[in-house]
């Protein structure tokens, strides 16, 4: 069982750094400025494996590394396989590229209608602002561009990506991400934000960022009121395990809801990180007790060289059958698989409906039981289509 999850069991403070006045460590420049990144930084603090060694010393041609003080905090040093640890510093085997992996395992680069504007569904664009985050996950989907340490050369334009979703009416949807869109100035995400806006097509905005995990510290009044005044903005973010709910993140977390902001969170189901029930139970809880929705967790991407941190799906589907039912029904999030080369999110479900025929279908719940339920309708509404939308029990009467 992992360790319960009342507030006085989550990590806050400065750690390694308790030396720093509070008004530097507090300071979000300050925790990029003092990133740990190289091999002599990290070892300054905690010993590495051959492996990681190696990894550190490769990561400038593969994926940059980078830790806030902050997520750095986080790892358990006596741990060699700690779950945090795994996350952010590189090992020898991010060199290994299996045969199905990919630089760009969702085929966005077909899709680039402008620099770092991918438009692939008809009613939403993604939007990528920069290609630096405050810290790099080893198992990044778009490490081919991301801190350029593979000579990408990513520069975004707003112009032209903001004249492409202006002439293009069927865009409602807009997701800025990158890198990390929290990273951009108040300055350009308040340009940003208010040309959107203006744009009266665009119905809803959304952001994916890690800063709130990765930097708490730049979530300041300041930017929320940026946030606020462009509301509503849907903001997605990467939490994977529990240990990574900090009181700062809690504490950044409500300062976004109290600016309007509704947040779910995306995991990446990772092997060695959070690929067992208790984990995800436990981080699901604690995103509710930040106000967070669990919102995806996602197979690892076919990235190239992620393998070491690819878990199996046979894990993902039994983590969902240890959550639904035996939790209340908003800590379960949707597990998917981003179909390789761009076919889009596919959910990944344990098999409930066991069987149907013309009148009746056959349901196991969370427990194993089977029940039958009439199917419905008039015989003119029982075709498979209007079957499936009705399957799903209706959300008033529990979970
Ligand atoms: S924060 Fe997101 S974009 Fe940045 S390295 Fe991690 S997964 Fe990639």
């Amino acid at each position: 069982m992992y360790p319960q999850d009342r507030l006085d069991n989550w990590k806050r403070g400065q750690g390694h750094w308790a030396d720093v006045e509070p008004e530097k460590w507090n300071d979000w420049v300050w925790q990029l400025q003092n990133r740990l990144r190289s091999l002599e930084d990290i070892e300054r603090y905690m010993p590495l494996s051959p492996s990681e060694r190696e990894g550190c010393r490769l990561a400038g041609s593969k994926l940059a590394l980078a830790i806030t003080p902050h997520f750095f905090n986080l790892i358990d040093a006596d741990d060699p396989e700690d779950p945090i640890r795994r996350q952010v510093i590189p090992r020898a085997e991010e060199m290994e590229i299996a045969p199905e992996e990919r630089d760009d395992p969702l085929g966005e680069e077909h899709d680039m209608v402008a620099p770092g504007l991918v438009h692939r569904y008809p009613d939403r664009v993604l939007f990528l602002v920069t290609d630096r985050c405050a810290s790099y996950c080893r198992y990044c989907t778009r490490s081919r561009l991301v801190s350029n340490a593979k000579g990408y050369d990513f520069h975004a334009e707003f112009a032209a990506a903001l004249a492409y979703i202006r002439a293009h009416q069927e865009v409602r949807d807009v997701l800025l991400s990158g890198g990390d869109p929290l990273l951009l100035s108040d300055r350009k995400l308040d340009y940003l934000l208010g040309e959107l806006r203006k744009i009266e097509h665009v119905e809803f905005i959304r952001i994916g960022s890690r800063i709130p995990v990765f930097l708490p510290q730049r979530i300041t009044p300041a930017l929320c009121e940026i946030l606020k005044k462009h509301g509503p903005i849907f903001l997605s973010i990467h939490v994977n395990h529990p240990r990574e709910c900090t009181l700062e993140l809690r504490a950044a977390c409500e300062r976004l809801s109290y600016a309007g902001l509704v947040i779910g969170n995306q995991s990446v189901l990772l092997r060695g990180v959070n690929d067992e029930p208790d984990i995800m139970k436990s981080l699901v809880h604690r995103l509710l007790m930040m106000r967070v929705r669990p919102y995806y967790i996602y197979q690892g991407d076919l990235v190239a060289g992620s393998a070491h941190l690819r878990a199996d799906v046979a894990r993902g589907l039994e983590i969902i059958r240890s959550l639904r039912g035996h939790t209340s029904g908003y800590a379960v999030p949707q597990y998917v698989i981003d179909a390789p080369g761009g076919g889009g999110k596919i959910p990944v479900n344990p098999e409930y409906v066991l069987a149907m025929n013309e009148d009746e279908v056959l349901l196991r719940n969370y427990e194993g039981r089977t029940f039958r339920y009439p199917r419905g309708g008039t015989p003119a509404e029982t075709a498979a289509d209007s079957y499936e939308a009705s399957a799903e029990p209706c959300s008033c009467i529990g979970g």
